[in-house]
């Protein structure tokens, strides 16, 4: 046997099927399978702010690993598989549907701005939003209309996508309020899962502080991307907190803002 021989194929000879902005897809062991690899880049405002965030893709893999197999155990169909390492993921691939499901709760961000609600307020029942996927475009928000009218997906399929993000939302904001945290809102995606000739729609993509609003229940406090758009610093010390809260870190695992994330594999 040659020792030398490496046990995984190294990162450089593996496909790459996609790469956005702070995750790359690789083709997984086995057909129907992806690698979902987390990076330490974050974007805002259409890419126009970019940064590096050391340790904030590590966090994110566990964060979002913790929600998708909590899903999964309620039966919310998710493309999760299992984490195969600190950075990386293995999933089921999926036809991604191009829509951004957005739930709000608390009026925050592009929803306070455009209807001029004060940041903070509760919305007097959850919202869902679409925003048709499209970078180029900066992510227009659409209406079931559009989403029909140009084929994104089929009526009953943003039935079933509505239905998802409601249990989604109801999950979430449960398990968030428990640790002491208001989900504000959340963004989410869908694919197409083939199971022979069946086919249902699964959560794909991620679920962590990238893609949420967190504020700390008592202080308000942002543990999100916020952090980042906003300028505020901080980011991974409050990931990182989230990730303690959820039980995911244990105490002594991190100090605060000591160097990169410790993270059991
Ligand atoms: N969001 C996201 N990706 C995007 C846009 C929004 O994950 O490209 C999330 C965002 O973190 C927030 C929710 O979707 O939790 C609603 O965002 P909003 O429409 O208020 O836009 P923003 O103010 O973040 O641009």
């Amino acid at each position: 046997m040659d020792i030398n021989k490496p046990r995984y194929t190294p990162m450089s000879r593996r496909r790459r099927i996609y790469e956005g902005k702070a995750k790359i897809l690789y083709e997984g062991p086995e057909p129907g399978t992806l690698i979902q690899h987390f990076k330490d880049d974050a974007t805002a405002f259409n890419s126009k702010k970019h940064d590096v965030i050391e340790g904030k893709g590590v966090l994110n893999n566990r964060i979002s690993e913790y929600i998708f197999q909590r899903l999964n155990d309620i039966g919310v169909p998710t493309h999760f598989m299992r984490r195969l390492n600190m950075r990386e993921q293995l999933i089921r691939e999926v036809e991604i549907i191009p829509l951004e499901v957005v739930v709000r709760n608390v009026a925050a961000g592009s929803l306070a701005t455009r209807l001029g609600i004060e940041e903070g307020t509760q919305l007097p029942r959850s919202i869902i939003e679409f925003n048709y996927k499209n970078d180029q475009l900066g992510h227009p928000m659409v209406s079931e209309e559009h989403i029909t009218a140009f084929g994104w997906a089929t009526p009953q399929e943003i039935d079933d996508i509505m239905a998802l993000a409601i249990r989604v939302n109801d999950f979430l904001s449960g398990l968030f309020l428990g640790v002491g945290i208001r989900l504000v809102d959340f963004k989410m995606e869908c694919g197409r899962l083939w199971e022979n000739d069946l086919m249902r729609i699964v959560v794909a993509d991620e679920i962590s502080p990238d893609s949420c609003r967190l504020w700390d229940i008592k202080s308000n406090d942002k543990l999100d991307k916020d952090r980042f758009r906003r300028d505020m610093g901080g980011l991974v010390e409050a990931y990182t907190d989230v990730a303690r809260r959820l039980g995911i870190l244990s105490e002594n695992e991190r100090p605060q803002g000591a160097g990169p994330v410790l993270v059991k594999s």
